[in-house]
């Protein structure tokens, strides 16, 4: 086992000794920063959610950039078919955020003022944020405690006639459970629009996320399994809205407008609605590129690392591990986060101390997420409190999410390890 040479700990504590004492030899003197006494450290702060650039990516984008294109141009045609072909989605729409992707999929729904559109509140904001955009309500369904997911029978429950869609998130990477979701679409009259900001990778039922849904939205944000730095796909099975959403992603002017500089010559073209500025580079698309030739790679390499973490928390008491929670047949996890939740109870520090904690140790984390009906917008404006959302609270209140990235190494995991155990001896009860 390759213990990392630069840096790891510091100060080992007695009960840590035999355990850490592989790192002995690659001790780095404690330079700067606070330290305190007893603490496994490493040298360098480990970034949450740092991505994996290579060579590749670099000499794509110089290579763009000396092409004279950077714009939407045939980089961003390319990424789209690659990303039609990877998902097997009949369309690819490119855009520059998952959540323009998600705006565009709440409009090719007609969702529109005074709609209904409901959603999970353990979510990014903008999930929510683009159903206001619309004028429409978000009307937020409770999740289910182990999936992390939207509960369909919650859902069930929040159905009105003023309903439009449903905009499950596949929670982590790990698929949410869309044929009880597209049941109640089919019987309701409404559309599933899925927010895959984490689960660009994912498989429902045999089939991949991107081809279940009626719109699925992805987000190549700086941290997400597939990046380009911003950027996002809107993928559809629907060949005229995938027409509209091509035109209102670039102003809403005809389709093939970014083509009229190009060496095929001038194309007339002309404003069919009032559209977006929502279109990808292919400044970007340049990184897109060798980012979804490597998806798969990235994907096992952060398999490795989360088999790693479950094994070293699995009945760890203080901590409760939804990554062991196992997947239905025919799907398959994403893997975009690895959250654990403390059990309060067991534990003398909050989340709070918690992740300063971590961070004295120099392990940087996140919170995905405090639930949306907590945030003030929602609070003041989706008439819940808590206690009405108690699977979504209960989560919303624990979680922690570890480092997990393709650009970590084995031994960044290790040392990530050793510091959650460290804290954890040092705070329970
Ligand atoms: C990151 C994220 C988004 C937004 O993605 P952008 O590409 O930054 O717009 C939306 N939903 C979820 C669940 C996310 O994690």
């Amino acid at each position: 086992m390759g213990w990392r040479r630069r840096g790891a700990c510091a100060i080992v504590p007695a009960h840590w000794r035999a355990e850490v004492s592989g790192r002995a030899a690659g001790l780095s003197p404690i330079v700067g920063g606070r330290q305190p006494y007893g603490v496994v450290m490493r040298s360098e702060f480990l970034v949450f959610g740092k991505p994996r650039i290579e060579e590749d990516e670099i000499a794509e984008v110089v290579a763009t950039l000396r092409s004279g294109w950077i714009g939407m141009g045939p980089r961003t045609e390319q990424f789209e078919w690659e990303f039609a072909a990877y998902t097997g989605a009949r369309h690819a729409i490119a855009v520059n955020s998952c959540t323009a992707a998600l705006h565009l999929g709440l409009i090719a729904a007609g969702v529109g003022p005074g709609d209904e559109v409901i959603t999970t509140p353990l979510t990014f904001a903008a999930t929510a944020n683009v159903i206001v955009h619309q004028g429409a309500t978000p009307v937020f369904a409770d999740v289910d405690r182990r999936t992390q997911n939207l509960d369909p029978a919650r859902v069930a429950e929040r159905i009105t006639p003023r309903t439009k869609a449903i905009m499950p998130v596949h929670m982590l990477g790990r698929p949410a459970d869309l044929d009880p979701l597209l049941d109640l679409a089919r019987r309701h009259g409404l559309t599933i629009v899925d927010d895959a900001a984490h689960a660009a990778e994912a498989v429902y039922r045999g089939r991949h996320v991107g081809t279940v849904g009626h719109f699925t939205a992805f987000s190549f944000y700086a941290n997400k399994n597939i990046t380009t730095a911003e950027g996002g796909m809107l993928t559809t099975a629907d060949d005229a809205a995938a027409d509209r959403l091509r035109t209102l992603r670039l102003h809403g002017i005809s389709k093939d407008a970014w083509k009229r500089y190009s060496a095929d010559g001038f194309v007339p073209y002309e404003t069919i609605e009032p559209g977006f500025k929502y279109n990808m580079l292919d400044l970007t698309a340049a990184l897109g590129l060798h980012q979804l030739r490597r998806a798969e790679e990235n994907l096992r390499l952060r398999e490795r690392y989360v088999a790693r973490y479950n094994e070293a928390f699995a009945e760890t008491p203080g901590l409760l591990i939804p990554a062991l929670e196992p997947l239905p047949p025919g799907d398959r996890h994403a893997w975009h986060l690895y959250p654990v939740l403390l059990d309060l109870d067991a534990l003398t520090l909050d989340r709070h101390g918690f992740i300063e904690a971590l961070k004295a140790r120099n392990i940087g984390t996140g919170i995905h997420y405090t639930a949306l009906h907590l945030h003030r917008y929602y609070r003041e404006h989706c008439g819940l409190r808590r206690g009405d959302l108690p699977e979504a609270e209960f989560i919303s209140d624990r979680t922690v999410s570890l480092p997990l990235s393709p650009a970590l190494t084995a031994a960044d995991v290790e040392d990530v390890i050793a510091a959650v155990r460290d804290v954890l001896a040092a705070h329970r009860r």
